[in-house]
């Protein structure tokens, strides 16, 4: 259900967007999606395509969707240093990175900073979805 919120909100989005800028046909709907967020691309496009049928212009079953990844990017508060999330996921057993998908806080305690060492850092991409571009004439 999450998925056809989220594809509603999309919608809703692009068509007060034609309204502003006056576009007659929105052509394509370009939206990032944070690796972290758990969204099923395949519902949520699908979601989308559906909702898409009904409508028509400046959205209809010609508006292509296009989906891309966000990486989730791990930046150090103390030497300021920025690595891969997942890359730092894939060098964790197993079992961590399981306590750590349930409760993304833990993974201050087994992920450390590979240039300082230090715990302190935060997650600054890979959250969240938004729309990257809307293309209309
Ligand atoms: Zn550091």
């Amino acid at each position: 259900m999450h998925e056809w919120a989220l594809a509603e909100a999309v919608i809703s989005t692009a068509v007060e967007f034609a309204e502003k800028t006056g576009f007659e046909h929105i052509t394509e709907i370009e939206i990032s999606i944070g690796e972290l967020q758990q969204i099923e691309e395949d519902p949520f496009l699908f979601a989308l395509e559906e909702m898409l049928k009904e409508k028509s212009k400046p959205v209809d079953k010609n508006t292509k969707i296009t989906l891309e990844k966000e990486n989730a990017i791990l930046k150090c508060k103390s030497c300021k240093h920025e690595w891969d999330y997942l890359n730092a996921l894939n060098e964790l057993d197993e079992e961590k990175v399981e306590s750590i998908h349930f409760v993304p806080e833990v993974s201050h305690a087994f992920i450390k900073c590979p240039k300082c060492n230090s715990p302190d850092f935060e997650i600054t991409n890979g959250r969240g979805v938004w729309i990257n571009n809307i293309i209309g004439k």
